[in-house]
Parts: structure tokens; sequence; C-alpha cells
């Protein structure tokens, strides 16, 4: 109900029926996620979707293309941290059972595909406008994604999307043990409901154009109301592409989890370029195990932070864990002649582009103002020598912020890279 309904394109898989047809050992590697990538086969190249070939080229069981084959799983490059793993989830997608454009079973795999560890189903439960033609049973998308999700090993949560006039605007119920028990019409019967369900309940897209007052983003007595009787437990500081800096203050100032979810009504690659690098927003939780279980008590204890485009934004102590273990120094001991220069390799593990920038400045050695740390790449620093009289060496950390991780609204995180320099006059 959020997005505006769109032209259905009719998106049909060929590649996959045609290797299936050519080649029936294909499907069963393809469903049990054992994919090769195109090209990475050692067998004879494969023909092309133009020229088919009437006879296997192959060796049984084995799948070439020279198409990228898109029936694989791409993980997520983000860390785990300290005593947990890193879960990437999307809390908020919408199927055919209310104004979404594709079936249950499709959400589950465009998300494995995709890396993802969780998602959940949160139609509407107030807007099915494909009810002459799908059921009108709240809980079946659920049912339907589920199937899927436990063939693939991708964690299927059962939500609703509780849908009314701003205030409250739209709200989300996950870990719901019957979606069709909230289809009432009072809105605070139905989060009664949700939360006698043991639900993690959250604000949808809080500054939403069609829910802002003149342009203003607005707390309302209602979300007061929820957050003081222990109802209201997180809030989308993304949804799909737009960041809502208030929310994201909010969260902050009254202990909300921060989630970052697509609501996606379309097929996936109908919004998102996944093969150009794309991604959709991910929701980051910090759980101690993969299991559904240790996902809840990690939204109630609030351990989220939000991946969006090229942006993570959480608290710092889930965001300096993150950088620390993906960036690494790989020369960080070196001798440095008076004002000779250096050059520092510095590895980013992770699939974020860490945008760092100087602050400040040091005695001893100047460095580099901007440095991009690309994503899976090694990057060379410059550290040159200020002083012709220092000897010795010294313990020298590189003072910067990551302008692209933000702790707050417009407030970077700090970090240093650290050096051990043997200064030489
Ligand atoms: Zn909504
Ligand atoms: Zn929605």
């Amino acid at each position: 109900m959020k997005c505006a309904f769109k032209t259905v394109r009719r998106v049909t898989m060929k590649c996959c029926h045609f290797r299936t047809r050519r080649n029936p050992g294909a499907l069963v590697l393809l469903l049990t996620g054992v994919c090769l990538a195109g090209g990475q086969s050692a067998g004879p190249i494969a023909t092309t979707m133009a020229n088919p070939s009437p006879t296997p080229v192959n060796p049984p069981g084995m799948v070439t293309s020279p198409h990228p084959v898109i029936r694989a799983r791409t993980p997520v490059g983000i860390p785990d941290i300290p005593g947990f793993v890193t879960l990437k989830c999307d809390f908020h997608m919408h199927t055919v059972f209310s104004d979404g454009l594709v079936w249950p079973s499709v959400r589950a795999e465009e998300a494995w595909r995709e890396g993802l560890d969780a998602i959940a189903i949160t139609d509407h439960l107030e807007y099915q406008p494909h009810k002459e033609d799908v059921s009108t049973n709240h809980n079946r998308a659920y049912e339907i994604a589920r199937g899927t999700g436990d063939a693939l090993d991708l964690l299927v949560i059962r939500g609703s999307e509780i849908t009314r006039q701003m205030p409250p605007g739209h709200l989300n119920a996950i870990f719901l043990t019957n979606s069709a028990s909230l289809a009432v019409t009072n809105w605070r019967d139905a989060i009664t409901v949700a939360h006698q369900q043991d639900a993690f309940i959250f604000w949808n897209h809080p500054g939403w154009d069609a829910q802002t007052t003149n342009g203003l983003v607005l707390w309302y007595p209602e979300h007061t109301e929820l957050l003081n009787a222990g109802i209201l437990h997180g809030i989308e500081v993304v949804n799909g592409r737009d960041y809502y800096p208030e929310a994201h203050a909010w969260a902050i100032e009254k202990n909300l989890a921060m989630l970052s979810n697509s609501d996606i009504h379309d097929p996936l690659n109908l919004d998102y370029q996944v093969h150009q690098g794309d991604h959709r927003p991910l929701t980051l939780v910090f759980a101690k195990e993969r299991t559904l279980e240790s996902l809840k008590q990690a939204l109630f204890a609030r351990r989220t932070a939000v991946y969006s485009g090229n942006w993570l934004i959480g608290s710092e102590q889930f965001l300096r864990p993150i950088f620390t273990r993906s960036v690494a120094v790989k020369n960080p001991s070196f001798s440095l002649k008076a004002k000779q220069r250096a050059l520092v390799q510095i590895h980013n593990h992770s699939e974020v582009d860490y945008l760092l920038k100087a602050a400040g400045t040091l005695p001893e050695v100047s460095f580099a103002q901007d440095v991009r740390l690309p994503a899976g790449k090694t990057v060379l620093l410059p550290v040159t020598g200020k002083t012709t009289t220092e000897k010795g060496k010294k313990k020298i950390s590189l003072p910067y912020t990551v302008a692209n991780l933000l702790v707050r609204p417009n407030e970077p995180l700090p970090v240093t890279l650290d050096l051990d320099i043997a200064l030489i006059p």
C-alpha cells in the first residue's frame, strides 16, 4: 500500500527451464543449492541459448552456461562481531496475498539468492487488492514461504502489517503465531493481540511522504502510549531507498531497535540491480546463533544495525567491530627515514566501500586526507615523515572518521589506523 501499483512485467526463467530440459541432473543440483557459476566447469564450453545443442555436452550432473547462473546464493560480505553472528535480514515485504506482485515462495528464493539469513512476510491485513484471485487467509503467504525457506535453510518469520492512518500509521508485528486474529477493527485491539502473541512490533516508514504533516515527520502521543506500554520495540530508520534521520534519532533516544527493510512489492530485480552490486536494504541482527529463537532475542535486546546502499548505521558498539574485522593493515611496522614516504597497504575484506576522512594531524607524519577503501581490495596509503630530529620506534595512530558509517545522524564513526613506525633522522 505504500508503493504505487505498478504494471506487471512478465519475467520467465527460460534459462533454468532450458538447463533442466537439457540436463535432468541440473535440477537436483539447483534445488540442493549446489550451483556452479558460468564458466567454472571443467567440461567443454556449453552451447548458447540461441544455438542449443540437442544432446548434453557436459559430464553428467555438471551445469555450465555462458550466461550468468542466477539461481545461486551470493553471501553478504559483512563480518560477524565478537560473540555474535551477523544475520542479514529483511523484516518487511509483500506478496500477492496483499498488494505485492509475487508469489510467497519467490520471496523466499529471492532472499536466499541475495544471501539473506531471515525474512518476515508482512502482508497488509486491511488491504488485499488481489482477493478475487487468491485466498484471503492472512496466514497463507507465510505458510507457503516457510516451506521454501525450510528447503533452502532460510529463516522465515510469520508477520503482518497493521495498516492504519497516521497516527499510529503502519506497524509490523513479526513472530506472530496467528496473523488472522489481528484482523480486527480497532488498531489498539490488533496491537494488543499481537503483543499477546509475544510479537516484536515496529513502526514502518515513519517518514513516508503520504503520512507526514506539512513535510514534518512527527512522533505522536499514540507512539508514546505504545512505547510506555512496552509494545513498540523498533522503528524503520530505512525503508526501501529512504533514510529517515528523525527515526534514527528516535531510535537512539527511545531505545528502539533500528530496522532497515525493503517493503518490497515488485519482483526484487525490478527494484534492485542485484547483479550489478545493488542490494536491498538489510537489517543486521547480532544474534548468539543462527536460529529463530536467537534472532528474536537479539531483536528484543536491540542488537541491530542498518545496512543500506553503502551505508552502515547503528551504535558504535556494533559498527566499530564490523569496521575492525573488515579492515586489516597488512604492513603496520616499517621504518621511515626523515621526510621520506612509505606506502601502507590496507585491505578491506568486506563488501562495503569505507570512505575515510582525516580527523586531525600528527606531529611525526602527514597522511592522506581522503581515503577510499574499496570492497575486497588492498589500497596503498602514503605516509610521509615530517621530522628530521625524532628517533626510535613509535606507535602512531592515524585518526580518521568513516564518512559512510553513522553512529548518529550526521555523526560518522571515528577510527584509527594503528602503525609501528621506526623513525630514522
Ligand atoms: Zn506500510
Ligand atoms: Zn509494507
